[in-house]
Parts: C-alpha cells; structure tokens; sequence
C-alpha cells in the first residue's frame, strides 16, 4: 500500500500540514513526489502536491487520490525541500511557498494536452498512442484523467521524449507555431532519388540537396521557402513523394528572438578583476559552498566577472542563475548576457506574459537552457546541477517579496547555494549594511573592484542648495548651475540624465494659503496629481477625483499642485530650451509592454538630448554620450518614516551618479536638495561607501536596527478601530511576556499609513537579537486567531521587513 503525503491548496493555517492519501493502484507507478493531485476533501476536491510516499499512515479510513494533474514532477526534491524551509522561515503556508516556485500557468486551471514532440520517432511510439494521436495529433488531457493505462504509456513516451504535456494557456491564439518540414528517408535513399529525378523537379532537387548539405533532419517551411527563394509547389512534391513531411511545431514567444545579440568572447581581466574572481573560480573548481560579496564601484566591470565565472560553470555541465533587479532588467543586461552566451540563456521577468515565462520556465525545466537571468522569483529556477548564484545590485529592495511568501532572494540563494556546494556571489557599489557587515565579519568573503575600467576617475559631483536658490530670486525646478551645463550640453551634443525621485511623493494639491493638502478619505495619504486627466488619485486604493479649484478647507482659490512631476519637468524644459529633445520615462510612458525598451533604444541611437525619468533610470544604463546627470530633488525620499532612509537615499545618489562619464568623455553631477547638510546626500556626492557605511552603523547601533538587531513586524488591520487596537494590544502583550527581557517589543502603535481600503493598521514591532522560540510564539498567535481571521481580522506577519509604511 502506498501512502502519498500531499499539501493541500487550501487557505487555512490549521490545515498547513501534510494529509495521507491512499495512491490507487492503478497509479503506483506515476504518483511520485513533486507531482499535482486532486484529492477529496470533505465535501470538497481540492489540489495538492504530493511531497512525500510512504507505507504507513495512523488514519484508519484513508481517502484514495482522485486525479492527477502532473505526469512528470513540476517540483524536485531540493524544492520541495526548500519550500518547507521557506515556509518555517517566512511564516507562510506552505502551499504558498510552492505555489511561488511556479510560473501562474501552472498555478491556474489551464487545459493541458499531450502531444508529439519535435524528435518524436512515430515508429517508436507505442500502438495504442499512436492510434490516438496520428488522427489529431493531440489528446486532450482530460480523455487520458480516466484511463490510468494511457497514462503509464504517456509516462514512458514522454520519459523516451516523444510526447510532452503542453500547457494551452489562455487563448489557443497565442500560441504561436510554424510548419516544419522533416526528411522522411535516409541520407543514403535520398541521394539515390535524386539521380532518378526528372529535369522539371530541379527545384525538388535543390530542396532536398540543402537537406542533406546542412545535415538538416527539419526546417521551417517558410524560412526554406525564403532562403532558397521558391515557391511551395516544390515542397507540395516532395511531400507527396513522401520525402518530406510536413508538421506544425510550437516556437517559443521568446520576446527577444528577434533580436540578433552580438556574440561576445571574454575579456582580459584586469589585475584587481583577476584577484576577485579567482577565490570564486576555486570555490566552483572544489564544489564548495562560499558566499561572496563583490563590492565594486559603478563601471568596475562586475558584470565581467560575472560572465567569466559562469563560464567556468558551464564548462562544468553545471548551470547559473544571474538575478537582477527588475527595473534593470534592461536589454543592455540581457544582451550582456545573451551576447556571451547566445541561446543557452532563459530571461524572466514581469514584462513577459504569462504564455511567455511559461515557455521561459519549460525551457529550464527541460534543460534546454542553462543560464537563467531573472528577477527576484528566477532564484527558484528548477535546475538540477547549479554551480552559481550571482545577484546583481544585491542592496535593491525588490529582491524581498512584499506578499506571501515574504521571502528575501538572498535567503533563498544562500540555501540553494548550500544545497549545491556553490558559490553564491552578490554584487554591489553600495551593498546593504547588513550585506557590508556581514562580509566584515567574514561570513561572506569580502572581493573588491577599486577602481572605475580604463582608468575613468568616478565623476565630480556638485550639491546645490536650493534654498539658496530661492532666496536669490530661481523660483524654478532648475538651479542655475545645472541649467548652464544642461545648455552646455546641448550645444556640444552631448547627452543629460535627469532623475526626479519617485512619482507621487512630491506631486501633492496643497492651499498655498492654509496648507491643506488633498488626501485620500479613505487612506490617510495625499493625492497623487495627474495632469493629463486633471485628476488626483490615491495610489493605494485607486480612488480618484477631480481636481478641486476651491480650497475645501479656507475657499481660497490658491489651492494648486505642489512640487514637481515628470511631466511638469518635461514641459519647464520645453518652455527653456526648445530645441531639446526630451525621453521622458516614468510609469505612464512605460506601461505598455516594450515601450521601456523602445525609450531606452532611442536615446542611446541619440535621438534625443535629454532622458528624464524616474528610479527606472538609476540602474545599470550605460550610454557613452552621457556626460551630465542631474538630480532635481535630492531629499525626497529622506522623510519617508523608514529607518533605511537614509540608506536608500545614499544608494541611490551613488547610482544615478554611476550613470554618468562611464566612457570617454568625463562625467558630471548635480545633485539639488533642500537639504545639502545630510551625511547621505554629502557621502554620495564624495562617493565614499566607507565612511557612509560608519556613520550609519554608529546611527544603527544607537537606535537598536539592524544589522545589530532583527526585526519582525506584526501587522493588524480591520475595519473597526477599536478591534484592531484590542488586538494589537494582546498581541503585544503576549509578545512582552513570552520573549526573553533582550527583546524589543514596540507597540501597539498605528502604521505610518495608519488606514487603507478603509481599514485601520495598527503593527507591533519586534527587534531582537537571538530569540530561538520567536517564530513559534508568532504561529500560536496566528492559530489563536484563525477565526477571526476567517472574517475581517487580517494579521501579516513580516519576518524580514523592507517596507516600513
Ligand atoms: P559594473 O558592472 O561594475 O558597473 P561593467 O561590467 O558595466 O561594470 O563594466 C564597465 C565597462 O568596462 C563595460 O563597458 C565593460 O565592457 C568594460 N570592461 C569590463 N571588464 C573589462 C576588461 N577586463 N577589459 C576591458 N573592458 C572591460
Ligand atoms: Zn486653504
Ligand atoms: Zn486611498
């Protein structure tokens, strides 16, 4: 008798367990762990994942598994492994853990069905398939659920690789395919053929001959047609002779097949280059775990280094997973990376449909690829043999999951990284305190790149205070400075970046007479002005309304749109310098899929002066006519209520500065603030990582952050006030009584963003150093309150928090 443990997909804590299943008979041989099941659940089927099959169960009346989703396991035992550690760590579900692993199309009830693949040998497929799949060439998945006979058959056709389970996802339309025409002889036949033919079927023979010259088993029927330039009777012919055949094959929606990357071979690696790669090459070299962290100025050619030890995994047979942040996720990185590595590279992101990572994600799992680069959830990439983890910009907070499961990639990598006895490297100019302390403690290897490539000095950086500006009389966004070298710019032709600090914070309505500011009733945070529709709108819950032309509160009519937006920028230069051309990049001009792409190649053709934008462009561009970046307002992001501010401040000043002088011509920078005194803002413009990462360690230590403490935020929200109060406060409580006397527990007290969708937040902050019962206590307040979570209670518990609001 054969047990199967299986994780059922079922939202409830108290069900967050493995269940036994009897396996039918009938299925011994298919079910085995990482595969999909339905299983009857009470009243209810439901999916699972089968993780685990034993012989012994202490249920006396064992429910038998009803169907199977999967002929092949989706999950491996590492991340069936992993996705029990994960859910130990984050606190989350374990369903929801694997559920992360897995591209949406194997989340979601897509119809499935069998089909040949391309190296099928149809005399080799077994009789009763072929009897079905010869008149249609597909069955679907639901005519093989009832017959366990046939799916023993497809398990082994497809174990010989000549079906394979296709997924249809959304509409059959999107699936795109080709017709492929494939030799039905043998080389030797079809050279004698042709001896025999006729002189009218000269282009028959031309066909055939490219056949056998290329060592071609098939080819596309268009892309023949195209090369030898002829028509389709002479394939009609040779189809009906039975020398050719004809089939409709799938081609991957690759998003970047139509772009041919310019192969690249490695470069010479400089002295300070060699010595960083060389501790990784031995670790890879030796199979041995180490955690490294690659500090390197913008332009010290990380990125090399990267490709070099990835080659060295691949000589190895072994494969790499490179993860970057999602917003420089730009073609220039994917070329990068295609360009040395060509078709062995999968690339996923969020940009891609979900047909796209669907084909992305099968190509990994197939082993057709065997470097993937990818954002944040490509660090589950299902490859067997791993001999890398590179994470690129390893201080960017998109690397932490702001849902379920709340996972930080870096976590993940190290994992992994164990697992499989590699190296996991993590790049940065400007790594995370933690990352930084981390690697002077020696738990990760310290290897630094000092200097910028080809001897470019980092470029001079100027502050302007624009107080000062005011009080001389510049009422506009542009201190004098910056304009002057904008105009130089402009005139030599050469290119300017200019970076406004995030959209949204600064575009607030506010009376110029009383100071009222138009906020959201139901979330307690300011309007977001939108100038094309005259609208405000809450970037939390959507709302919108028109833009008031009285002031609600005094009726004065100088009520009107405070700070700057990309667009409002957009139009001030229009009106100062004409003749430039303006890119302007920010969530509106980039939400349609490729229109990033398209603005990015523009600008670096040179078809426009000036690029304007906002986060997006502080990452990993890399034009050589850039010789001026400019920073509007510098202090945005330093009064948000986050103890990393000042953090992300400095980083983001480093990298917008990286953007400029990288080539030739030399760099500089401006940077405009209201606020030029700040340690972050001054540090940035000094480039200097080292003292930066001092004085905000010496800050940290004082207020009890990490790195010298963890955090875990506990986060309660429900539609009445006092509910969540009264639940904040026994949380608390609890908390206070059950921790050792080290740990910190602030709280209750209402969330920066005390209210959203009209329910109230409250949070309980825990900073401690080693409470070895934490997350245990944390899991008993979950269950404690299970049932009011079924209704409108909803408690988040974040083990890691990056978002502080
Ligand atoms: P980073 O990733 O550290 O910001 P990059 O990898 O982008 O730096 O390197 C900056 C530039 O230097 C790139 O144009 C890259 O091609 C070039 N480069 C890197 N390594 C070398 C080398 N060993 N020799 C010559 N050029 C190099
Ligand atoms: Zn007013
Ligand atoms: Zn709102």
């Amino acid at each position: 008798m054969k047990i199967a443990k299986v994780i059922l997909d079922v939202q409830a804590i108290q069900l967050d367990r493995p269940f036994d299943y009897l396996v039918p008979e009938e299925l011994v041989d298919i079910i085995q762990p990482g595969i999909r099941v339905i299983v009857p659940f009470g009243p209810r089927s439901v999916q699972g994942f089968v993780i685990d099959i034993g012989e012994n169960t202490d249920i006396k009346k064992l429910k038998q598994i009803t169907k199977i989703l999967d002929v092949e396991p989706i999950l491996n035992k590492e991340l069936l492994e992993l996705g029990t550690w994960l859910s130990n760590q984050t606190l989350c579900m374990q369903i929801s853990s694997y559920q992360a692993m897995l591209p949406v199309a194997l989340k979601a009830k897509y119809e499935k069905e069998i089909v040949l693949t391309e190296s099928c040998n149809l005399d080799d497929l077994h009789s009763n398939l072929k009897g079905l799949l010869s008149s249609k060439h597909t069955i679907n998945w639901t005519e093989v659920e009832e017959k366990p006979e046939i799916f023993k058959l497809v398990k082994q056709e497809i174990q010989r690789g000549n079906v394979e389970v296709q997924y249809l996802v959304k509409n059959r339309a999107n699936k795109k395919t080709h017709k492929v025409l494939t030799l039905e002889k043998s080389v030797e036949d079809i050279l004698q053929i042709i001896n025999t033919f006729p002189q009218q079927a000269a282009k028959q023979k031309e066909v055939l001959e490219f056949f056998i010259e290329k060592n071609l088993d098939s080819y596309p029927r268009l892309s023949l047609m195209q090369e030898l330039s002829i028509t389709d009777s002479p394939l009609k012919g040779l189809i009906k002779k039975n020398l050719l055949k004809e089939r409709e094959v799938e081609i991957y929606r690759d998003p970047h097949a139509q772009k041919r990357f310019k192969k690249t071979t490695p470069l010479p690696l400089t002295v300070e280059q060699q010595s960083a790669i060389m501790p990784i090459l031995q670790s890879i070299e030796e199979s041995k775990h180490q955690s490294y962290l690659l500090f390197g100025v913008t332009g010290s050619g990380k990125t090399e280094v990267y490709l070099q030890s990835i080659e060295e995994v691949l000589k190895r047979g072994k494969q790499a997973i490179v993860l970057v942040p999602e917003i420089s996720l730009t073609p220039q990185m994917v070329e990068r990376f295609k360009g040395r590595f060509g078709s062995s590279v999968a690339v996923l992101h969020s940009g891609l449909s979900v047909g796209e990572k669907y084909d992305e994600w099968r190509k990994i799992h197939r082993k057709e690829v065997n470097v993937v680069v990818g954002a944040r959830s490509a660090v589950f990439a299902p490859f067997d043999n791993l001999g890398i983890i590179i994470i690129d910009e390893e201080h960017e907070t998109s690397y932490k999951q702001e849902e379920n499961p709340r996972y930080h990639a870096r976590d993940v990598a190290i994992w992994r990284g164990k697992y499989h006895q590699c190296p996991v490297v993590l790049g940065s100019a400007t790594p995370t305190l933690e990352t930084f302390a981390r690697s002077s403690k020696g738990v990760y290897q310290l290897l630094t790149l000092s200097k910028r490539m080809h001897d470019k000095g980092m470029p001079d950086v100027e502050i302007i205070d624009m107080r000062e500006e005011l009080r001389e009389g510049n009422r506009s966004m542009f201190s004098k400075l910056l304009f002057e070298k904008m105009q130089d710019r402009l005139e030599k032709g050469e290119q300017t970046v200019l970076f406004l600090n995030r959209r949204g914070y600064s575009t607030f309505i506010m009376c110029r007479d009383c100071g009222f500011v138009v906020n959201c009733h139901e979330c307690d945070i300011s309007l977001t002005y939108h100038r094309n529709e005259q609208k405000v709108k809450c970037h939390y819950c959507g709302h919108e309304e028109k833009v008031p032309s009285l002031c609600p509160s005094c009726n004065s009519e100088h009520i009107r749109f405070f700070g700057t937006g990309t667009q409002k920028v957009e139009e001030e230069i229009g009106k100062l310098l004409p003749n430039a051309r303006i890119i302007r990049m920010d969530v509106d001009t980039t939400s349609r899929k490729g229109s990033h792409e398209k603005l990015l190649t523009a600008f670096g053709e040179g078809r426009a002066d000036i690029l304007l934008g906002t986060q997006m462009i502080a990452k990993g561009l890399d034009f050589p006519k850039v010789t001026l970046v400019g920073v509007l307002t510098a202090d945005t992001m330093l009064h948000l209520p986050d103890f990393r501010s000042s953090e992300k401040t400095f980083q983001l000043l480093t990298q917008v500065s990286g953007r400029a002088g990288r080539h030739e011509l030399p760099g500089e920078v401006v940077i405009q603030t209201y606020t030029p005194e700040h340690y972050s803002v001054q540090l940035a413009s000094g480039h200097d990582y080292m003292q930066f990462y001092q004085t905000e360690m010496g800050l940290r230590k004082i207020h009890q952050y990490p790195p010298f403490y963890f955090l875990a935020l506990v986060t309660i929200s429900h539609p009445e006030i006092t509910k969540v109060v009264s639940v904040t406060e026994k949380i608390s409580s609890y908390l206070l009584n059950h921790l050792s006397n080290k740990a910190i527990v602030l709280g209750p007290v209402a969330s920066p963003i005390p209210r959203i969708k009209n329910r109230y937040r409250y949070q309980c902050m825990i900073k401690y150093k080693d409470e070895p019962l934490l997350r245990h206590y944390l899991k008993e307040i979950m269950s404690h309150y299970q049932k009011d979570m079924q209704q409108e209670l909803q408690i988040t518990i974040d083990m890691n928090p990056y978002m502080m609001m």
